[in-house]
């Protein structure tokens, strides 16, 4: 099937590539003619594990084209994909102008019936909008033209986007039009063939959907954080406590670590954006307030960790920080609590030496040149000359240190484990002081 795809961000680049991995003919299109030029050049401009080598072939191969050229590829999908961004508004609301903007692109230059599918994440009630978006445009050129427009919710993971994408969970089509959701099933078919995969709904229940699972999973790591930091006031281990639970199969394993707090481009948006869902809706949503304030606090405990350690005198203090990405197999920073970190240990007068095995260059473009920050390209070249070691992120190459060795070159010999990653006795054995998220001895 032909495929257009606006925006080539994460969503907009893995869709558009396991598409035409999958044999479809897709146009991905962006606004931004440097990613475009990139993509054209065989740049891919995100870390996301696999996809360069699909992203190359399917180019290769003339199934994967990349253009600046919004006219021109609407004239070449029956399915137009919207995947740009929807970032949150001054008051957390989610900004919809994106999406909007491309709507009524569509609705300017569509010459012929298309199905229109949204995959960005949206407030309910956004398919209406983008209908009447795009009706608007169609009408003011006495353009008689059929449009559905479907909420194709996307649920993949950074990091692990590419097989996601193609081995999803499910795939939530809603739609109440019988001819887009037969045009959907015929799209997703080659993901949907070992057993079935498509959920049907209406527009506002898919919309919802990708709120409420994102709300659910931002809910068990701010309940798990919460635990964690019970634990701690009562001398528990919450690792123990983990395993406790997770063993209920009603409670699982899954997504129940305690940590820095969570962060990149979705949770902390979606959460707020749900919540200003509900308001406006005339119902206040305690628990999604509560998720999101025990996250805003979870950010700083790294920091109070440092900071009760060395009795709140941090100022000419160096730390060691492994992992800036907001979590391990991407570059993405956005929200990382490490930018948490970094800004407190700064205003506090230390310096940082940090470390990512993928996020350096986004370091750099975030944070620009300053004194207080050394971005080393080792994970044993950020322990030189540095106090205390802070691991923020769990990326493997952070997994198994060598600890006597730490505790040679470390001058203060800490260690502050923001994701439990370590055994505290393995760190202690070899003479460093270990913290951990709720571990009975952070305090
Ligand atoms: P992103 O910021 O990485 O990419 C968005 C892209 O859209 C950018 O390249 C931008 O230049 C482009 N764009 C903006 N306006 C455009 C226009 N008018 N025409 C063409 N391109 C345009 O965003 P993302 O992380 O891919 O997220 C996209 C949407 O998917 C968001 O709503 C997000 O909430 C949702 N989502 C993201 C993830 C994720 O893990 N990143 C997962 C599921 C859903």
């Amino acid at each position: 099937m032909r495929v257009t795809v606006f925006g080539t961000g994460y969503v907009g680049l893995v869709t558009g590539t396991c598409l035409a991995e999958v044999g479809h003919n897709v146009v991905c299109v962006d606004v931004d003619a440097e990613k475009i030029a990139g993509l054209e050049a065989g740049r891919i401009p995100i870390y996301e594990p696999g996809l360069e080598p699909m992203v190359l072939a399917n180019h290769a191969a003339g199934r994967l084209q990349f253009s600046t050229d919004a006219a021109a590829s609407i004239g070449h999908g029956e399915i137009l994909f919207i995947a740009v961004g929807t970032p949150p508004d001054e008051d957390g609301s989610a900004d919809l102008q994106y999406v909007l903007q491309v709507a009524r692109t569509i609705g300017r230059h569509l010459e012929r019936p298309a199905i229109v599918v949204n995959k960005s994440t949206v407030p309910v009630g956004t398919a209406d909008k983008v209908r009447a978006a795009i009706d608007e445009e169609l009408a003011a050129r006495g353009a008689g033209i059929a449009v559905d427009v479907v909420s194709n919710p996307e649920f993949l993971k950074e990091g692990a986007a590419v097989n996601d994408c193609m081995r999803p969970d499910r795939i939530v089509i809603g739609s109440r039009s019988p001819h887009a959701v037969e045009r959907m099933k015929r799209l997703y078919a080659p993901f949907n063939r070992n057993h079935e995969r498509v959920v049907v709904m209406d527009e506002r229940s898919a919309e919802l959907t990708k709120y409420a699972a994102n709300a659910m999973l931002a809910t068990k790591i701010s309940f798990m954080n919460e635990m964690a930091n019970i634990a701690e006031r009562v001398g528990a281990d919450i690792e123990m406590v983990r395993h406790g639970i997770g063993s209920d199969p009603r409670i699982g394993y899954h997504f129940i670590y305690p940590g820095a707090g969570y962060g990149g481009s979705c949770f902390p948006k979606d959460v707020q954006a749900l919540e200003r869902i509900a308001r406006q809706n005339d119902y206040q949503a305690r628990i999604l307030a509560a998720v999101e304030s025990v996250n805003d606090a979870q950010k700083g405990k790294l920091f109070e960790m440092a900071s009760r350690h060395f009795g709140g005198q941090l100022a000419g203090r160096t730390f060691a920080v492994w992992g800036l990405s907001f979590k391990p197999n991407t570059d993405d920073m956005r929200e990382a609590p490490s930018r948490v970190l970094l800004q407190q240990l700064w205003a506090a007068g230390a310096k940082v030496r940090a470390h990512d095995p993928e996020a350096m260059a986004e370091a750099r473009r975030i944070f620009g040149e300053r004194d207080d920050l050394v971005l080393c390209d080792s994970p044993d070249a950020a322990l030189e000359g540095a106090d205390a070691l802070v691991l923020v992120t769990e990326w493997k190459a952070f997994a198994s240190p060598d600890f006597p060795r730490l505790a040679a070159t470390l001058r203060e010999r800490v260690v502050i484990d923001g994701r439990n990653f370590y055994d505290p006795a393995s760190v202690e054995e070899s003479g460093l002081a270990y913290y951990g998220i709720g571990r009975g001895r952070s305090l």
